[in-house]
């Protein structure tokens, strides 16, 4: 077994991108400038000609989105129990009411039946989230939200370089949220965009980025709309041009990587061990995640402080956001959610990233596998 340390994830920033920041630095410009202008425009060619904004944070592109759709106090808004606390928490920060629909055991995706059901008269807007980066039914996705009009943001955060029926995901649909968080496939560090459906979009996402301020002329300023600090710096966006360059080997790895993790468990793997796989899906998923259900005879604390004595790092993604003290406080409670609960309890992320090889998933499989038998046989 190999010594070294094996995180779940790791990002992989190559020497030319080291250089383009230094170049920055040097430049006398470091804030948003022309590699934000640049960034923006390659993001728009890859998403079709759509217009694109980027931001700090994969969190205040899908806030702003909300307030580019007017979605506030009254409004509720359909999510996942199963994602990170932001989806859920912009709901929140605009004033809006959070409503979660019950997540599908096998894609671990928002059940679609779930959420139609959920549909009120106050509802103004849908949160899908990607998990792991695969795409929900987006054809049924789009025709729920044409047949109750509502408004879709998608939170596709994990989902750069994924696919729906060859089209890439953030070309079609509505608002499309991205993270160029440090874990995600592609990173700035930190760092987001969002697609738009027109200019108008963008012009009004520009303000919000930047305290609601419009300039015009030489000293023209006007604020007519409340705005944030939400740009990203020139060092982010050269970072992110470096990355984007890559996107393509990068969805590529980790397809290779997931079908290894397959190839390497086996067909039995489920069967004796009582863990669930995720669906395989090697044409619309960019594998941003490899997760793994554990069976019930084993705590996630456990196995993950036996890999950890293998050396292998594992991730969880995600607990509950309804069993969250803030939201319980707005009346979740256990039960309501069923497969979320049960899913969120048991959910672990193994190594996953472009950097890793064949081998890591050798060994990671090797490990997985001695926790899991053992616990089996302690029973
Ligand atoms: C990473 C992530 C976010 C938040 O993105 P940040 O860039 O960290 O703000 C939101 N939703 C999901 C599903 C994510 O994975």
């Amino acid at each position: 077994m190999s010594n070294t340390f094996l995180p779940f994830s790791k990002p992989t920033i190559d020497e030319a991108t080291i250089a383009s920041v230094g170049d920055v630095l040097r430049s006398g410009w470091i804030t948003s400038g022309p590699k934000v202008a640049e960034f923006e425009k390659k993001l728009s060619e890859y998403f079709g000609g759509r217009p694109v904004r980027t931001f700090n944070s994969g969190t205040c592109t899908m806030e702003i989105a909300l307030r580019i759709a007017g979605i506030g106090p009254g409004d509720e808004v359909i999510t996942t129990p199963i994602s990170w606390v932001a989806t859920a928490n912009v709901i929140l920060e605009v004033g809006a009411t959070p409503v979660f629909a019950d997540i599908d055991p096998v894609t671990r995706n928002i059940d679609l039946d779930k959420l139609e059901a959920a549909i009120t008269k106050r509802t103004k807007a849908i949160i899908p989230v990607y998990l792991a980066g695969k795409p929900v039914d987006m054809d049924r996705l789009y025709a729920i939200a044409a047949r109750h009009k509502l408004r879709v943001i998608e939170d596709a955060a994990q989902a750069i370089g994924s696919t729906w029926k060859g089209k890439v995901i953030g070309s079609f649909g509505d608002f499309v949220s991205f993270s160029f968080q440090a874990n995600k496939n592609i990173t700035t560090s930190e760092g987001g965009c969002l697609v738009l459906n027109n200019e108008e979009e963008a012009k009004l996402a520009e303000k919000y980025r930047l305290q609601g301020v419009t300039r015009s002329g030489w000293d023209g300023i006007e604020v007519d709309v409340l705005g944030g600090k939400y740009n990203m710096t020139d060092i982010a966006a050269a970072i992110g041009l470096g990355q984007f360059a890559k996107l393509h080997d990068i969805t590529a790895q980790r397809r290779k990587l997931a079908k290894h993790y397959f190839a390497t468990l086996g067909k039995d793997f489920e069967q004796q061990t009582g863990a669930q796989l995720p669906p395989e899906d090697f044409t619309n998923t960019n594998w941003h995640l490899f997760q793994v259900v554990l069976p019930d005879r084993i705590t996630r604390p456990e196995f993950m402080e036996k890999m950890k004595a293998h050396n292998i790092g594992v991730g969880f993604h995600y607990a509950p956001i309804h069993l969250f003290k803030l939201y319980r406080a707005r009346g979740f409670k256990e039960g309501m959610f069923p497969v979320a609960e049960r899913v969120g309890k048991q959910i672990v992320s193994l190594p996953m990233f472009y950097a890793m090889n064949e081998a890591d998933v050798e060994r990671t499989c090797a490990a997985m596998c001695e926790v899991l038998v053992v616990s089996s046989k302690l029973r």
